[in-house]
Formats: C-alpha cells, structure tokens, sequence
C-alpha cells in the first residue's frame, strides 16, 4: 500500500519517534505549524475517523494524551490543541488516521489549515530527544 505512514510505521521511512507500543507510534512533524508539533498514529492503517475501529482511535487517544503531557513538560507551552482532519475539505493531506499534538503559545495566531512548512531536522531531533525524556 501507497501510505507514507505505514512506510514509517514499517520503518521504511526515517522518523523522530516519541514512542512506540503495539497498537500506536508517535513521531515529530516534520513540518511543524509551531515547536513540537507531533503526531500519533494508529499502527492498523485507516484513513479516517469513520473509517478507524474503536479500539484503534481508543489506543490513538490514550497514546496523545501521554505525548500532550510530555510535550507539556518539555516546552511549556500556553496551551496544547489535538486536531484530527477528515476528508479535503478539512485539509486531511495523508489519509491514514492520526491526531496532531498541537503546542500553542498565547499570540500565535495559528489557523486550523495552517500549510506546510519543512522544519529543521536538527532542532526537530534535539527536541524529539528532549520529550522521550519526559515519556
Ligand atoms: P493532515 O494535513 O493530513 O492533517 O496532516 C498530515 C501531517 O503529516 C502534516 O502535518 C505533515 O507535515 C505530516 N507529514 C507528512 N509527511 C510526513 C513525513 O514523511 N514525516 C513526518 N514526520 N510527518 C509528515
Ligand atoms: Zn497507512
């Protein structure tokens, strides 16, 4: 299958990964919308949220909340949004489910559809460290 997050999750694709259990993986964005955006992902590929089975989002969810909590306690951010994106018209741009551990800080004045723009790789590794210490 054609799936850029099965690629990762097969470890045909380079990730910085957070954490890894049997049913989820969650790795650094690699075009962050702010410092530390994350996502979680189930390992039982599904596009979206009609598509995913209960136990899957259930696990997804469990995973988020404990990456929200490290990503907390790592940059201390104001606040933190899970967006999960279903279909074109709300942006969903890699149709396999996952949720986006979103760091917002007061002012940033961030969008929902914010776009993407690549990272640097360094930073993004270095903090990817930084919250795997918190986990
Ligand atoms: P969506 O727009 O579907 O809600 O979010 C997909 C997310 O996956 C985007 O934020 C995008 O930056 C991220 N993404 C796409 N390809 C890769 C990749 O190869 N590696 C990582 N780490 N993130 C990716
Ligand atoms: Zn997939």
């Amino acid at each position: 299958m054609d799936c850029i997050f099965c690629k990762i999750i097969a470890g045909e694709i380079p990730c910085f990964k957070l954490h890894e259990d049997d049913e989820t993986l969650a790795f650094m964005d690699i075009n962050p919308a702010n410092e530390g955006h994350a996502l979680v992902i189930p390992k039982e590929h599904s596009t979206d949220v009609h598509a995913i089975s209960e136990s899957a989002i259930a696990a997804t969810v469990l995973t988020a909340k404990k990456i929200a909590s490290a990503i907390q306690e790592t940059l201390g951010p104001d606040g933190i949004n899970l967006v999960q994106c279903n279909g074109p018209g709300a942006a969903q741009s890699v149709l396999h489910f996952h949720m986006h551990v979103l760091p917002r800080r007061e002012g940033d004045e961030l969008k929902l559809n914010w776009g993407l723009k690549p990272g640097d790789m360094d930073a993004i590794g270095a903090l990817a460290e930084r919250v795997r210490a918190k986990l």
